[in-house]
C-alpha cells in the first residue's frame, strides 16, 4: 500500500487553528470484548462532521469502551479485543500501515478526572501533546500555540498572567480545561469527552458547555454524558446505549438531539431520557 500522506503538521509551519477539513467519524458494527466477555455488539455510529455527538446510557453498558476504541486506546489492554471498523473521514482509523501516533494526534481524549502534569507549568501541560504525538512545532510558534490552544478551552484569560504555575495548581475545573487545551494544541480532528463535567462545579460545567458549542464548530465532539440536561444543551446528535441483563452493550436508538428527547421512538429510550431508569 502507499504510504501515508503526510500530516499537516509535518510541514514545517505552526498548526493553525483556522477550520480546516472538518472530519467525520464513522463507526461500523463496533464489537468488543474482554478476554471471553463481549460488553459491545455489532455498535454502527455516524458522528457528523462539525456537531457534538452525546453518547448517553446507564454505566457499564460500553460507552467507555466505545470511546476507546474510536481512538486505538482499546488495543492498550492486553485482555481486550475488538471487531468492526472505525473510519476517519472515511479513511480506516485501525489500518495498520498507519501509526498510531497518528490516530492519537487525529482523535484527543479528555477524560471524567483531569489528569494535567500537576508537576508541569500550564504552558508546558499544553505543549506536552506535541511531543507525545510527534508534532513538530518552531519555538517561535509556540506562545501563539498556548494562547490559542488555552483561549479555545476557555482558559486564557484565567491563566495568561500565570503560564508558569504549576497545572497541579489550578482548581478541578480549571484542570479540566487545560487538558482539553492540551488536547487542542495538537488540533485534532475529533475530540472525545468522557463524562469531561461530571467531577466539576456547575459554573466549571457551564464554561465547558460553552466552549463545546464554540468548539464544534472546527472539531468534531463527541461526548459521554450521564446529565441529560447537558446532552440536550450541547449535541446535536445523539445515541442511547443499553445493555440488557447479562448481554453485550448495543444502540437501541439515535439519531438527532431534539427527536431522540421530544419524540422518543423507543419505550427505553423514553423511560431513559425520561429519568424512569
Ligand atoms: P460505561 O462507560 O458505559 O459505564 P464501560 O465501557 O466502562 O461502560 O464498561 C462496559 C463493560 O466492560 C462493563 O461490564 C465493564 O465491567 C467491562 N470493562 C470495562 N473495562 C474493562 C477492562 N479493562 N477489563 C475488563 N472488563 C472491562
Ligand atoms: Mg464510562
Amino acid at each position: 500500500p502507499a504510504p501515508p500522506a503526510p500530516h499537516r503538521h509535518d510541514l514545517g509551519r505552526p498548526p493553525s487553528f483556522e477550520p480546516q477539513g472538518l472530519a467525520e467519524l464513522q463507526a461500523q458494527s463496533i464489537s468488543a470484548w474482554f478476554a471471553r466477555h463481549q460488553v459491545l455488539d455489532r455498535v454502527s455510529l455516524t458522528m457528523p462532521a462539525g456537531q457534538v455527538t452525546a453518547l448517553i446510557g446507564p454505566s457499564g453498558c460500553g460507552k467507555s469502551t466505545f470511546l476507546r476504541i474510536l481512538n486505538r486506546m482499546h488495543e492498550l489492554v492486553p485482555s481486550a479485543s475488538m471487531a468492526g471498523e472505525v473510519l476517519l473521514d472515511g479513511q480506516d482509523v485501525y489500518d495498520p500501515a498507519r501509526k498510531l501516533t497518528q490516530a492519537r494526534r487525529d482523535i484527543g481524549m479528555v477524560f471524567q478526572k483531569p489528569n494535567p502534569f500537576p508537576a508541569m507549568s500550564i504552558r508546558e501541560n499544553v505543549l506536552a501533546g506535541l511531543k507525545l504525538t510527534g508534532v513538530r512545532v518552531s519555538s517561535s510558534a509556540k506562545d501563539q500555540l498556548v494562547e490559542e490552544s488555552l483561549t479555545k478551552a476557555g482558559l486564557w484569560r484565567e491563566v495568561r498572567d500565570r503560564l508558569g504555575a504549576l497545572g497541579g495548581g489550578l482548581s478541578g475545573g480549571q484542570q479540566q480545561r487545560l487538558c482539553i487545551a492540551r488536547s487542542l494544541a495538537v488540533r485534532p480532528r475529533v475530540l472525545l469527552m468522557d463524562e469531561p463535567c461530571s467531577a466539576l462545579d456547575p459554573t466549571s460545567t457551564r464554561v465547558i458547555e460553552e466552549t463545546m458549542t464554540e468548539l464544534a464548530r472546527e472539531v468534531t465532539i463527541v461526548i459521554v454524558t450521564h446529565n441529560m440536561q447537558q446532552a440536550a444543551r450541547v449535541s446535536q446528535q445523539c445515541a442511547f446505549f443499553l445493555a440488557a441483563e447479562g448481554a453485550p452493550g448495543v444502540i437501541v436508538e439515535h439519531g438527532d438531539t431534539g427527536s431522540m428527547f421530544g419524540d422518543p421512538q423507543d419505550e427505553r429510550t423514553a423511560a431513559y431520557v425520561g429519568g424512569h431508569f
